[in-house]
């Protein structure tokens, strides 16, 4: 990066682009009900299109959210909508055989299709394209193992891809960091502010009760099964209860925030560029994707005009000029051509991981749960969101292969995961050592 360059444009903001055009919305606090029927813990993606399903299905329903609607990861993601599972399909292939990773795998594909037709059937504007996604390989190695996977998906689950080489990839992406990559044709892209505005819109139309700015402080299990949900502004006594808080899980939760270890994600947006140098980097409107464990991720803004880069995950930084100074030079490794383009945004949001890489969604102790998606909420965050819903109303579509497993925690874990970061960089190590 050449040093005189301004790192930041004159309007930068230390907020996600998204809030641009869909800002986070103040609901004028409401008067807490003394009961309810679902009381729900979280106001972003899950906790929305559980609220959703129930409110539909008839149940009084209360979603409290300890800031704004939607402040949380579902409003400052990437808005790549896939199949992502930190478990390859031929790893659980391995492992347990074909009908598991088949069952695992056909999930994946329905958290997918729950964002395609939640989107369609809510009537959601919020810039859904199946644009394709294009996989980057940084290394041989590493693209002779994308080419086993998708060929196992391709016969096992029918997902088509195509390889891509030298100029095939170059017609995809403009930069020299990558020996190869694969298409894959199916997947897709949206703008998460407005998505998460429409489902929090559907679900205040449909009867929901937000409650903004009402942190949880604790859930208390009562005689005859019921939930005292303490606020900060009282108390409300619900039937069930779902936690849907995902990387901001807390210490009102001690089960489960000694089960999901949050780590920060961050992301950058460029000033708007020239055409030209636009149609160099990223001809397509896809989404890009290298295939390191700790992953970059770059897209374009879905107006077209900008690049979004997310990466450097588990960074221990918050101060948008340090987030903003570490991903330029990240994304800058992979375009030398943005070294003079200024950024217009750089933030941060919280993701869950879990101790074995899986999402997870059950029920403890009178309390319903559904969390830990691993960098890959949007569909997933839906899908569970409604199966946790189905769960609650005791409906048969409520099952799903992700409750049936163990919800794992580490004997020295209690929640702080002052690790993350040391984590992060052993994988970025292992990465490199695999090259
Ligand atoms: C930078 C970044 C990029 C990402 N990119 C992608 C992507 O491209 N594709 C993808 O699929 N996923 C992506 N993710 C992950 C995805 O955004 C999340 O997995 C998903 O949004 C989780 O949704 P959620 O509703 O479960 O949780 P969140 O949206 O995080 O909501 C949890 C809410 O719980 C509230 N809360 C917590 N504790 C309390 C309490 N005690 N009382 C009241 N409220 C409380 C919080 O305020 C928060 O609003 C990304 C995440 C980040 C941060």
């Amino acid at each position: 990066m050449t040093t005189d360059a301004p790192l930041l444009a004159p309007d930068f903001r230390g907020d996600p682009y998204w809030w641009d055009a869909a800002p986070r919305p103040f609901i004028q606090p409401l008067p807490l009900p003394p009961r309810i029927d679902v009381a729900i813990v979280g106001s972003g993606i899950t906790g929305l299109s559980a609220a959703l399903r129930l409110a539909r299905a008839g149940r009084s329903v209360a979603v409290f959210d300890a800031g704004d609607p939607g402040i949380g990861a579902s409003s400052r993601n990437a808005g790549f909508v896939g199949r992502t599972l930190k478990h390859e399909f031929g790893d659980i292939l391995d492992r347990f055989g074909l009908e598991r990773a088949r069952a695992v795998y056909g999930e994946m594909q329905a958290a997918f299709d729950a964002v395609t037709e939640t989107v369609a059937a809510e009537r959601i504007d919020c810039h859904l394209a199946i644009c394709g996604r294009v996989m980057a390989a940084r290394t041989p190695r590493q693209y002779e193992a994308l080419a086993r996977e998708l060929e196992l998906r391709r016969r096992h689950l029918g997902n088509d891809f195509a390889m891509l080489r030298g100029e095939e990839l170059r017609r995809e992406i403009g930069s020299d960091s990558f020996v190869g990559g694969a298409l894959l044709p199916d997947l897709g892209s949206l703008h998460p502010g407005l998505y998460h505005l429409g489902l929090l819109d559907r679900a205040r139309e449909a009867g929901v009760a937000i409650h903004g700015r009402t942190a949880v402080v604790a859930l208390a299990t009562r005689r005859r099964g019921e939930i005292g949900v303490h606020t900060e502004r009282g108390i409300v006594i619900a039937r069930d209860a779902l936690v849907a808080t995902n990387g901001y899980t807390g210490r009102a939760m001690p089960w489960l925030r000694r089960r999901v270890i949050p780590f920060n994600a961050f992301m950058i947006a460029t000033a708007p560029l020239p055409q030209a140098l636009l149609d160099r980097l990223l001809p397509r409107q896809r989404t890009y994707i290298d295939c390191n464990f700790n992953v970059d991720a770059i897209r374009r803004s879905p107006d077209g005009t900008r690049i979004l880069y997310c990466g450097r995950t588990g960074l221990n930084v918050s101060e948008p000029h340090a987030i903003a100074r570490r991903l330029k030079a990240a994304l800058v490794a992979i375009f030398p051509e943005l070294a003079d383009v200024p950024l217009s945004h750089a933030w941060t949001g919280r993701c869950a991981g879990t101790f074995d890489l899986y999402p997870h969604i059950g029920e403890q102790a009178g309390l319903h749960y559904a969390m830990g998606y691993c960098f890959a909420g949007v569909p997933m965050g839906t899908y569970l969101g409604r199966k946790a819903a189905a769960k609650i109303l005791g409906a048969a579509d409520g099952a799903t292969i992700f409750d049936a497993l163990p919800f794992p925690s580490h004997f020295l874990y209690s929640g702080n995961p002052w690790f993350v970061p040391l984590a992060m960089r052993f994988y970025d190590w292992k990465d490199r050592r695999a090259a």
